[in-house]
């Protein structure tokens, strides 16, 4: 056979319906954003998908049709006029290089922009209709993905990470390739199928990890990929923070030619995840009673965690509604939060280290939580600027850039003051500011799951009940356009399991 010639691309952005923030090329390019020969050198030595996609091509003698890769976070909608800028740029190069055999894209699944609720089912259209129904695409997308009709009709590969945290991007890249190079061999004839349940979940209880509730879960899906069911099982616990019809837990098979063998196995793995949905909910404290429990226990750190307000679910990462607690009911003890402020910054490097001004924290986007959070503040550190690298996750050894950044101090408070706003893996923004948060009492983490993995060791960790539009109260949001009868907002109705 002739060396095959593949092209490989990257678009991944997860959407939130009930975020603020417009998400812009800036976005994009702060994360990774790369076009066509710059793709191999800008992500071989990453954790991302394209990286592990490349090995397996490497090996194989393959040619590879670098498209674009890029990776926008999260947020509200992609502006109507960056998503056209990306989307014609893949699909440009994509016509541009002629004749391929195959075609891997890392997407996410929740791309929305303005004017579409479905991007990716949008672009897989576009890309099926420049090469051809005879050739494959392969297409992986996040553990969270909203999975669409359109997806699985264009994709005959569909596949998600297996681990949350996402620490699997690169090995995810990878098993995409491995089944879409045996696809263009002609050894397998794919062909993937969803099943969908009727509910959305928090994030905080999905961990792949230990013995969390994902556990059966998991272990039938690799158990139906080992006894020769289906080529491969993925469970897709969906970004639960998208007021959209067809939103809900899905699960995806990919078998061999044998659609109905497909779609029995992802009903079968979705029917689990319904079964086991009660255990996937989780209690929350109030700022106020979180801070009095932490500072009863010795040592720390204390972990609060304000998931409302995750920039990787897609909220701002301005909100201060911890901070004022903190203040409030902590002034005597250490603690380090991050606030996405470029105001306060401008305002630190006016008047320079050592200077003291009053501030306005936090909450001008995330106004939910009640105005900014005013207090006197000394100038600790000042850093034009500022960027670090992820030490591991869907990130890993990518540098990102979150602007010029300050740290500021109201007594033994530190607050992390940045420009941009930036997904939080582990401690590396703090530490990129010279703060360390295990030397703190209190540490406030804004997202929902990987904290638990990052500070494993601490004392205590509270979800705290706060505003946002990453809330894990997800009963508490006002739906219009989500389809119902849907868990946890109703219970006790016979499950539909929509296929596609
Ligand atoms: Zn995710």
């Amino acid at each position: 056979m002739k060396r095959p010639r593949i092209a490989l691309g990257a678009l991944l952005f997860e959407g939130n319906t009930l975020s603020p923030v417009i998400t812009g090329r800036a976005d994009f390019a702060s994360k990774y954003l790369a076009s066509g020969a710059e793709i191999p050198a800008k992500l071989a030595s990453t954790n991302t998908e394209i990286s592990g996609a490349l090995e397996v091509f490497r090996g194989a003698d393959v040619e590879v049709v670098p498209l674009i890769a890029t990776h926008g976070g999260a947020g509200g909608r992609v502006s109507a006029g960056c998503y056209g800028e990306l989307r014609d740029e893949l699909l440009g190069r994509l016509k541009a290089a002629g004749p391929v055999d195959g075609v891997y894209l890392a997407l996410h699944g929740a791309f929305i922009a303005e004017g579409t609720d479905d991007a990716e089912g949008e672009i897989l259209a576009a890309v099926a209709a420049v090469v051809g129904r005879a050739v494959p695409i392969a297409v992986s997308c996040d553990l969270h993905g909203h999975i669409t009709p359109a997806m699985t009709r264009h994709a005959q590969i569909l596949i998600g990470y297996r681990e949350y945290p996402h620490d699997d991007t690169r090995e995810t890249g990878g098993r995409a390739a491995t089944l879409l190079l045996r696809a263009i061999r002609g050894q397998i004839r794919p062909v993937s199928r969803f099943r969908r349940a009727p509910m959305i979940l928090p994030a905080q209880r999905q961990r792949t990890k230990g013995d969390g509730p994902m556990r059966e879960i998991i272990d039938l899906a690799r158990a139906r990929e080992a006894d020769g069911s289906v080529l491969a099982a993925s469970y897709f616990c969906v970004q639960p923070w998208l007021d959209l019809p067809g939103v809900g837990v899905t699960a995806v098979a990919v078998a061999d030619g044998d659609a109905a063998a497909a779609d029995r196995v992802a009903e079968e793995i979705v029917r689990l995840h319904w079964n086991k949905r009660r255990e996937f909910l989780v209690s929350t404290e109030q700022p106020a009673e979180a801070i009095r429990k932490g500072r009863a226990l010795a040592g720390g750190p204390v972990i609060l965690a304000d998931a409302a307000d995750c920039v990787g679910g897609g909220a701002s990462g301005d909100s201060s509604v911890v901070l004022r607690a903190l203040i409030e009911h902590a002034p005597d003890q250490t603690a380090a939060i991050h606030l996405v402020d470029p105001e306060t910054v401008a305002e630190a490097r006016r008047v320079g280290v050592g200077g003291r001004f009053r501030a306005r924290l936090g909450n001008r986007l995330a106004t939910l939580g009640g105005p900014p959070v005013v207090a006197e503040v000394t100038v600790e550190r000042i850093e034009p600027k500022a960027a670090f690298r992820y030490s591991g996750g869907l990130m890993g050894g990518v540098e990102a850039a979150i602007g010029d950044a300050a740290v500021v101090a109201i007594g033994p408070i530190k607050v992390l003051c940045t420009s941009l706003s930036s997904y939080e893996y582990a401690d590396e923004h703090f530490l990129a500011l010279g703060l360390d948060p295990r030397r703190m009492k209190f540490v406030v983490v804004k997202n929902p799951m990987n904290y638990q993995q990052v500070y494993a060791g601490a004392p205590a960790m509270f979800v705290l009940d706060t505003p946002g539009p990453t809330t894990c109260n997800l009963a508490s949001v006002g739906w219009r356009r989500l389809d119902r009868p849907c868990f946890p907002m109703e219970d006790g109705f016979e499950p539909v399991f929509a296929s596609g």
